[in-house]
């Protein structure tokens, strides 16, 4: 190998590697909108969604509910099809409550690397179960982990869903307690208002492995943010769809 076909080698290596790089952020990162448009935030910075995803849980999911309706806060809900079907009880208990729904797919699976068929079952799937669960038609999704390729957003489109990503995650999955779950979220939310922008929080009622997930951590956490961020402080609590 001469030195001119070393380089173009190596240039065509390099390529490979920030296209590979480039997708997988594009795959992977909460807020590339490279893929195709995802709703984040709005400009707002008083604003403020909490989400909470894999549910509906048994008692986490419920103590929630008796949490956000004595503050007199709506949140977002992004559930897992089969938990739905197990659980339809509770996830008719959040609608009552004046939450938004949305689609969490049916078994969680990291989509950006499933085939077209098996995106199309697991969106559509869930779609169905939440409308016969709720008699309502379902228009916001978020992809498990945040994973997505063109053909996860334009399914989603063609089904009439939104696709939503965040912007704060602090991942309450660890366990961390409730005060550092809390305290990690409200450095991010400062950060957010400093650049001018609404929040947009993923948190946990329940987990991907199954029902009955430890998540009340999250509840407290949610506790302690609705503390911090009283109606006096002026800032106000939504749910996605007013983004739109
Ligand atoms: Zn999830």
């Amino acid at each position: 190998m001469n030195a001119s076909t070393m380089t173009t080698a190596a240039v065509a290596f390099t390529t490979a590697g920030l296209l590979a790089g480039g997708c997988t952020y594009a795959a992977l990162s909460a807020q590339s909108q490279i893929f195709g448009k995802v709703l984040i935030a709005s400009r707002n910075p008083n604003e403020i969604a909490l989400t909470y995803d894999d549910g509906p849980n048994d008692i986490v999911t419920e103590r929630l509910l008796d949490l956000l309706t004595g503050h007199n806060v709506r949140a977002t809900f992004f559930l897992i099809g089969d938990f739905v079907r197990q659980r339809p009880q509770i996830v008719r208990a959040i609608a009552a409550s004046g939450h938004l729904i949305g689609n969490h797919t049916m078994t969680h699976p990291w989509l950006a690397w499933q085939s077209t068929a098996r995106i199309r079952q697991e969106l559509a799937g869930c779609n169905s179960i939440l409308e016969d669960t709720l008699g309502v038609p379902i228009r916001y999704f978020r992809a498990p982990h945040g994973a997505r390729r063109p053909v996860v957003l334009r399914i989603a489109r063609e089904l009439g869903l939104t696709s939503v990503q965040w912007n704060i995650i602090p991942k309450d999955w660890q366990p961390v307690g409730a005060a550092e779950i809390a305290a990690r979220t409200i450095r991010a939310i400062t950060r957010n208002q400093h650049s001018r922008r609404a929040s947009n929080i993923v948190l946990h009622d329940g987990g991907q492995a199954g029902l009955g997930q430890p998540r009340l951590p999250t509840v407290d956490a949610t506790r302690l943010l609705l503390e911090k961020y009283s109606p006096e402080t002026g800032t106000k609590f939504v749910t996605v769809d007013s983004w739109v």
